[in-house]
């Protein structure tokens, strides 16, 4: 009896300082890429375009969010909504291997008990996050690669496809061409916090534009372009993985943050403007810490990058999107069904 009533209070205990320690119901940050963005961010076609989509996606990770879902399910319909959408280098509009292949790359990381997955250059599974999820819930493995990934996602009974349905028009004439840099499309990432306290982080892409075979980035790189931890933050990176993973870019935000102390936006800016800039690392990275703030630094001329925070008792959820320099507010959390 006694110790039943010992335990019940300290359950209370743990409940209450949990509730004191995250400042806000839930919290979820989209990226869509990084890079040379200057002339998108005012081209009339294709900025609201991207703006529609990052307010898509947003609707669709606070549709789960804010009915009490899991930031792990925030995180896989957000990045497969956009894996789906040819606008970004994800999925469908993966960018082209120097071959004309399309090689995709992707991973989740769990923050409550570091349960991680990962596939790299797989060709024929149609969301490579789904993979990702899968090896993270269903191989006692972190990372597949190329046709041992692909005959797992199979097993699973994920979607596979042939090659040529992750190409777009634009993509096809990228093969043709294999050279307009600034016309590439960008990589996909979400992290998000959950109303238990729990972060999760997703990074897809079809990596660099002209990429050799077989070359793999950072996203799927647990602790380079992707990582997730409860008492840290989640993170995800877009830019040219080579240099973020020697850096070991999302992994050492969280480790700054841990053991330097720093908040989540110094931390990300030390890595994103000192570390990476100092060897033309160039891209940035999107970043939630257990309490739900929020950094989205990139030393590129643009990001395109959306985020939602909803403080406690707040009747609606603070939205914002960019694509440069400058973020714009987006209209609150009535939900679309
Ligand atoms: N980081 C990705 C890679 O290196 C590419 C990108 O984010 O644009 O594969």
């Amino acid at each position: 009896m006694t110790k039943h009533l010992f335990l019940t209070v300290l359950l209370m205990l743990f409940g209450i300082t949990r509730s004191y320690s995250q400042a806000c119901d839930y919290a979820l940050v989209i990226h869509g890429g990084a890079g040379n963005l200057s002339a998108t961010e005012d081209d009339p076609v294709r900025a609201p375009l991207l703006y529609a989509a990052m307010d898509s996606a947003l609707w669709i990770g606070e549709g789960i969010l804010s009915k009490g879902g899991k930031a792990e399910q925030a995180v896989l319909a957000v990045v497969t909504y956009l894996e789906n959408n040819p606008l970004f280098n994800a999925g469908k509009g993966a960018t082209v291997t120097a071959d004309g292949v399309f090689e995709l790359d992707a991973a989740i990381m769990l923050g409550k008990d570091l349960i991680a997955g990962a596939v790299a250059g797989v060709t024929t599974v149609k969301n490579p996050i789904l993979a990702a999820y899968a090896v993270a819930r269903q191989s006692p493995h972190v990372m597949l690669s190329g046709k041992g990934a692909e005959y797992f996602a199979a097993e699973q009974g994920l979607e596979t496809v042939d090659n040529s349905y992750f190409a777009t028009p634009r993509t096809l004439e990228w093969i043709e061409q294999l050279k307009k840099e600034s016309a590439k499309n960008g990589t996909v990432g979400c992290v998000a916090l959950d109303q238990s306290g729990n972060l999760a982080s997703g990074t897809s892409t079809g990596g660099m534009l002209r990429k050799r075979w077989g070359r793999i980035g950072d996203a799927p790189i647990i602790g380079a372009g992707t990582y997730a931890d409860n008492r840290s933050c989640a993170v995800s990176c877009t830019g040219h993985g080579e240099y973020f993973i020697r850096h070991a870019v999302a992994f050492n935000l969280c480790a700054r943050y841990k053991y330097l102390n720093e908040t989540i936006q110094q931390a990300a800016h030390h890595i994103i403007h000192h570390e990476l800039n100092a060897e033309a690392g160039n891209g940035g990275l999107i970043a939630l810490d257990k309490n739900g703030r929020i950094a989205m630094p990139f030393n590129s001329t643009g990001m395109i990058r959306a985020s939602l925070y909803k403080e406690k008792n707040a009747p609606e959820s603070i939205r914002q999107t960019g694509i440069g320099k400058t973020l714009k507010s987006l209209p609150g959390n009535l939900f679309r069904e």
